[in-house]
């Protein structure tokens, strides 16, 4: 195997909402505890370039949020604000700017097994609406695509998180500079990854 699943990374950022709701705590705990390690942590304003730019890294996401979005809608049974993804990806672009960079964000990298796809599994659904009990869109906040775009706004579901490893490749450099993520060892490494699990007193 080329590079062993326990040394993968992945980019969350806590959203301004999320820090103006006093979950950064909460939030981390939660990715903390399933044995993830941070390696690397920051707050800051981003500005609205920062964040054009961190969508747009992957050239198919306009598309794919857009169907998302469209397909959501229809599940529901309400009418989308546009039939063509790239138009509704567009306005969302346009919300996000405005949102992600409207205050303090906690940006951080966590690293292990299947990183990406494990926090992707306790954040959650985009819309927390539909975001399952359990998950910390589900959990700690209620937006919807409807009322998002009824008030133009971006939906606030407190937390990006990388959609896929080759996302994360690309968003991490965005974020973060090679020397400021960090190489460390913690003990629970040891139970969680060696091939031979061996603690009985002798
Ligand atoms: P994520 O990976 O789950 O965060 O979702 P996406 O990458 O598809 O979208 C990025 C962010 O844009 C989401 O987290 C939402 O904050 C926002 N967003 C996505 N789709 C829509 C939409 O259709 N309408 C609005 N208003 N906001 C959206
Ligand atoms: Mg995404």
């Amino acid at each position: 195997m080329a590079h062993h699943p326990k040394h993968e990374r992945t980019l969350v950022i806590i959203k301004p909402d999320g820090v103006q709701r006093t979950l950064i705590g909460e939030i981390i705990k939660r990715y903390e505890r399933t044995g993830l390690k941070l390696v690397g942590l920051k707050m800051l304003v981003p500005t609205e370039e920062m964040i054009e730019e961190h969508y747009l890294l992957d050239p198919s996401w306009k598309k794919k949020v857009g169907e998302k979005a469209i397909s959501s809608y229809l599940k529901k049974g309400e009418k989308p604000p546009s039939t063509d993804p790239v138009e509704v990806a567009d306005s969302v672009v346009v919300s996000l700017k405005k949102y992600m960079s409207s205050g303090p964000v906690i940006a951080m990298v966590w690293e292990g097994g299947h990183a990406v796809e494990v926090v992707r599994k306790i954040t959650g659904d985009t819309e927390p609406r539909s975001a399952t009990i359990g998950t910390i869109r589900g959990d700690f906040v209620l937006d919807s695509y409807q009322m998002a775009d009824t008030d133009t706004r971006a939906i606030r579901n407190l937390i990006h998180a990388s959609g896929s490893i080759a996302e994360a490749e690309k968003e991490i450099p965005h974020w973060f500079l090679k020397k400021e993520l960090l190489n460390y060892r913690v003990p629970h490494e040891a139970t969680l990854y060696e091939p031979v699990l061996d603690t009985a007193p002798r």
